[in-house]
């Protein structure tokens, strides 16, 4: 009797079985990526967005939006916990690229080990994105300020725009709002504290002159009550050709000269002082 002794071989391409190409449901590794779906995902993802603020929650826990290295973990755990293999193949690692709000696909790459190869798929997972509100807007919007910074500026320069930007990053969690104006902005803080902080801040960086106001104020049976603290924070920054107001009489700035500054008036007269002088005559 004569056995010859067959290799096996793949049944979609007849590629022989060999330490390089093994042969898993008798196809080699590449049919078997072209032919079957290796892996599903078990339930349709739902990822919610704050409209406020752009959180997102995927699961049960919110997490900013600036914090791209904590959504990109919590949406690779969500679908890890949702994409399984069908064939009984071992996954390795899922990897999400780049992360798009709102797009309604997602690219993901599963990476599995059949008998000591490691393969990687590509899967395409819808996403439904819904628009909530996430928990500290929620907190938020049910509480109202306390206070409101009036930044105003002689000249309302990038540096002071961007700054808006710094202020949101440290005090996020006690600004209720900002509104931006022709020559400044409106902060609206939940608390005195974080408003008087902010001030600090500014003065850390700019010469100002701050002028404290209330809202409005009222009588009742108890006394004097106070309205809300409007904490005005003019950013002395003049540059020449400024014009200014002195005891109702009007300036222009000449010139400024490290801590002093120059100024004309209507009759062509010159006095320079410095600038903390100057500011104590606004
Ligand atoms: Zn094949
Ligand atoms: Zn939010």
């Amino acid at each position: 009797m004569i056995s010859i002794a067959m290799g096996r071989f793949c049944v979609e391409c007849g590629v022989e079985e060999s330490v390089n190409t093994p042969l898993f449901n008798n196809l080699c590794l590449k049919c078997l990526l072209e032919t079957h779906d290796l892996f599903e995902v078990r339930k349709k993802i739902v990822v919610h967005v704050c409209r406020k603020c752009s959180s997102i929650k995927a699961g049960n826990k919110w997490v900013k939006a600036d914090n791209i290295v904590e959504i990109h973990n919590l949406m690779n755990n969500i679908l890890t916990k949702n994409i399984k293999s069908m064939l009984g193949i071992e996954i390795v690692d899922i990897s999400l690229k780049p992360l798009e709000t709102y797009s309604s696909v997602l690219e993901v790459e599963v990476r599995a080990l059949i008998s000591n190869n490691l393969i990687s798929k590509i899967l395409r997972v819808n996403i439904e994105w819904i628009k909530d509100i996430c928990s500290s807007c929620l907190k938020r919007s049910s509480r109202s300020y306390e206070a409101v910074v009036q930044v105003r500026a002689f000249n309302y320069d990038d540096e002071i725009k961007e700054f808006k930007n710094t202020l949101i990053h440290a005090f996020q969690d006690n600004i209720l709002e900002i509104n931006e104006l022709n020559k400044g902005y409106d902060i609206k803080v939940l608390n005195v504290h974080t408003a008087q902080q902010i001030v600090d801040e500014i003065r850390k960086k700019w010469i100002v002159k701050t002028v404290r106001s209330y809202e409005k104020q009222y009588r009742n049976r108890e006394g004097r009550r106070r309205g809300k603290p409007y904490i005005s924070v003019r950013i002395i920054n003049l540059k020449s050709g400024n014009r200014l107001i002195i005891n109702s009489k009007a300036y222009i700035v000449s010139s400024i000269m490290n801590n002093s500054i120059t100024l004309r008036n209507s009759s062509g007269e010159e006095k320079t002082l410095k600038i903390r002088e100057l500011v104590k005559l606004l």
